[in-house]
């Protein structure tokens, strides 16, 4: 692979450096390298709440940023309806609104945003090297991760058809308009759990479809759901469909699949709500960087910071833990701020 030589990388005062092409457009700058690799100086990657925060400080420090949208742009908030915790929305906003204002307001301050994802990464040395969809190569000073992750669903069709009208991977999210109604949580790790527990707080029931015939998760949250009245756990049972007119009313379930006393079964319900794991997107950078065993990049504590210096992780892909728009808005905001101290450091 072509690296581009650190050496002659620009900075932003010697536009008339001999070897270099650098133009200032509209308040941007295109940086080329004697290989004639693009290079920035502020790289994000992924369009969700924590690249476009990330996007709207960088863009306020003049760090100039370049941001790559990934396969999903906007990020995973697209696909939820309403959105009434995200503070500043009193009557609450869409996702895609949500998300639309992100965009605008990184745009102002003169973001980049690009269509492309990552297809792979050179994390070895700085400056630090990104292919876009496999043929655009770019390098750049410092790095913005901001991938997310991508929660898992069962893959039947059922759950694509009532995508926003009963279907939800986030109980945090969606919950509130279930209150007073019936629920089914999938999942038996401590995400479940969680996710039920929330939920019981709202719904008048909630039914754990669990798999096998015991939980995954942790003994102190298993206690938790079996001391919640209006939570009922439906061991070894699985989801065949769902069913309703205008949106979920029920779930086609089957107990104990495979064995001889097999038997199928349905329950009422207005939500039905996957918790069986995210998967982080980090698998393009998982040679150089830390990850824990579900793959979330790993930072230092109470930073963005990866062990690559000039390399920052933030949002869901590097959150095992809270996985929120807010949250990951302001670990976005504490990348871009590290990002332009790291610069200012290395006076790049
Ligand atoms: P887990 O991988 O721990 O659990 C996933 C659950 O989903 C399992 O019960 C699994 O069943 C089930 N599942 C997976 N695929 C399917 C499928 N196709 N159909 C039906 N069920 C399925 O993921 P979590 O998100 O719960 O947790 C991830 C990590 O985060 C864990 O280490 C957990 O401890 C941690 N965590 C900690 C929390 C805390 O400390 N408060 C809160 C949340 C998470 P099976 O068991 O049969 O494989």
């Amino acid at each position: 692979m072509k690296r581009a030589c650190r050496n002659n990388t620009p900075k932003p005062m010697e536009i008339g450096h001999a070897a270099l092409h650098m133009t200032l457009i509209k308040n941007k700058y295109y940086h080329m390298n004697t290989n004639n690799i693009e290079h920035v100086r502020c790289l994000i990657i992924g369009s969700g709440p924590a690249g476009f925060t990330a996007a709207i400080y960088a863009g306020r420090s003049n760090l100039f940023p370049v941001l790559y949208e990934g396969l999903q742009p906007g990020g995973q908030l697209t696909a939820t309806t309403e959105i009434e915790n995200f503070p500043g929305y009193p009557e609450g906003i869409s996702g895609n609104g949500l998300m639309d204002d992100l965009r605008k307001q990184s745009i102002k301050f003169g973001c980049d945003i690009r269509w492309g994802v990552v297809t792979s990464s050179d994390l070895s040395a700085a400056p630090y090297h990104i292919t876009i969809d496999e043929e655009k190569e770019i390098t750049c000073d410092t790095l913005i991760i901001a991938t997310g992750a991508t929660a898992k669903y069962l893959g039947l069709p059922d759950e694509k058809k009532y995508a926003g009208i009963g279907v939800s991977a986030c109980a945090t999210c969606d919950g509130f308009f279930y209150r007073k109604k019936k629920v089914a949580v999938v999942g038996g790790g401590d995400t479940a759990c969680e996710e039920a527990l929330y939920l019981a707080g709202l719904a008048s029931h909630v039914y754990m479809i669990v798999r096998k015939p015991f939980f995954r998760a942790t003994k102190i949250m298993q206690e938790r759901i079996f001391s919640t009245p209006n939570i009922t756990v439906l061991f070894e049972h699985e989801t065949l469909g769902l069913f309703g007119e205008n949106g979920v009313e029920g779930a086609h379930l089957v107990k104990r699949r495979g064995q001889p006393d097999e038997e199928e079964l349905d329950i009422e319900i207005d939500g039905f709500f996957l918790a069986i794991g995210h998967n982080p997107n980090s698998e393009v950078f998982a040679k150089y960087l830390d990850l824990d065993e579900t793959g979330y990049i790993k930072t230092i504590p109470g930073t963005p910071k990866t062990k690559i210096p000039g390399v920052f992780a933030a949002g869901d892909v590097a959150d095992p833990h809270y996985k929120q728009a807010i949250t990951a808005a302001g670990s976005g905001c504490a990348a871009a701020i590290e990002a332009e101290r790291y610069l200012s450091a290395k006076k790049l």
